[in-house]
């Protein structure tokens, strides 16, 4: 990861699309799921250059500050501009840990160098610019770069912890999950999702056995349904309404290998497992930053996940 720079991960040809700070924000999140994306850069056109990046959280941000019911619109989603909303949340709700300007990086930088920002600023997208010309190449995740570790990681020798258990190994998170309630709202959810700052929550019944997982990305089909009016509907009910697109729950044991784990996530190109016992009650969660923390960055005597 060290020998190899964030350009030898950019592919030949990829959509990326970037959203002018004056563009309406419904329309911003429309467009990133009529475009089957999750993140676009902003440009800022009287600054000229790049300011930050518009991604499915700040949709969650946006549902979670402003929704007061399903009678009610949601004015500052419907009217407000990137640049208004913007601005109206660092001054209130973003300022404890949102000061973001554009975290990007060079085409030269590399990939250990990306994986070291992503995991340390906890973000999941990483803009690759042409120092020269200003413009993005790509959007650097943790998928792309786990994928090319991967297909690398075939022709050198695999590290031998990957062949130890997963709780042994201690990858992954295994206290204080975050989950909720089949019976919660989707609001509660989107609550959580801000006050937890994770990305994905399985969602539970009573027993603590795993019935589905709400991820950030899945929020994106209340854009794609229109259902963000009525955040007031159960998720028990929203993942009905979304079975026909339902992947189900991508899981492991903490007894499989972390080599069975890493095979998984990459097989099935999700961004995290959960980890459940034989009666399907949660466990914890694998994510690719842990995997990409214990592959990468534990080897070099570096903690940008726990730090
Ligand atoms: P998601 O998991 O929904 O794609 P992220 O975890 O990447 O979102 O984003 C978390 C927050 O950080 C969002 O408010 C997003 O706008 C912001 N963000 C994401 N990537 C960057 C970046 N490269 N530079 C600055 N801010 C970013
Ligand atoms: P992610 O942003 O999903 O790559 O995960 C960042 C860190 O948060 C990793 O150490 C995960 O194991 C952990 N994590 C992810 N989801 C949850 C959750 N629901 N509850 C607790 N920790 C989580």
């Amino acid at each position: 990861m060290k020998n190899h720079c964030c350009y030898d991960a950019t592919p030949t040809s990829c959509k990326l699309v970037i959203f002018d700070t004056t563009l309406q924000v419904k329309k911003a999140f429309f467009a990133l799921v009529a475009n089957g994306l999750r993140a676009a850069p902003l440009w800022d056109s009287t600054l000229q250059r790049f300011v930050g990046m518009l991604t499915i959280t700040d949709f969650i941000h946006i549902l979670h500050r402003y929704y007061t019911s399903p009678m009610v619109q949601i004015y500052e989603l419907e009217d407000h501009k990137i640049e208004t909303w913007r601005g109206d949340s660092f001054q209130n709700v973003y300022l404890q840990y949102h000061d973001r300007s554009l975290i990007s990086i060079s085409p030269d930088a590399s990939l250990f160098d990306a994986i070291y920002s992503l995991l340390k600023h906890k973000i999941h997208r990483l803009p690759v610019i042409d120092p020269e010309s200003g413009s993005v190449l790509h959007i650097l995740t943790h998928k792309r770069i786990l994928k090319f570790l991967y297909i690398f990681g075939a022709v050198v020798p695999k590290p031998r912890f990957l062949r130890r258990k997963i709780l042994e190994a201690g990858v992954g998170t295994f206290k204080d999950i975050a989950t909720v309630h089949q019976d919660a709202t989707v609001y509660d959810s989107l609550a959580t999702f801000v006050e937890r700052r994770v990305s994905a929550l399985p969602v539970v019944d009573d027993e603590g056995k795993t019935r589905d997982s709400e991820s950030r990305t899945k929020v994106s089909n209340l854009a794609a349904q229109k259902t963000y009016n009525n955040l007031s509907m159960t998720m028990r009910e929203a993942v009905q309404r979304r079975q026909c697109f339902n992947e189900g729950v991508i899981k492991c044991y903490p007894d499989e290998m972390l080599e069975t784990a890493v095979d998984r996530i990459v097989e099935a190109e999700v961004h995290r497992l959960v980890l459940v016992d034989r009666g399907n009650v949660v466990q914890g969660i694998i994510s690719l930053s842990d995997l990409l923390q214990a592959l990468v960055l534990s080897p070099a005597g570096i903690d940008a996940l726990h730090s």
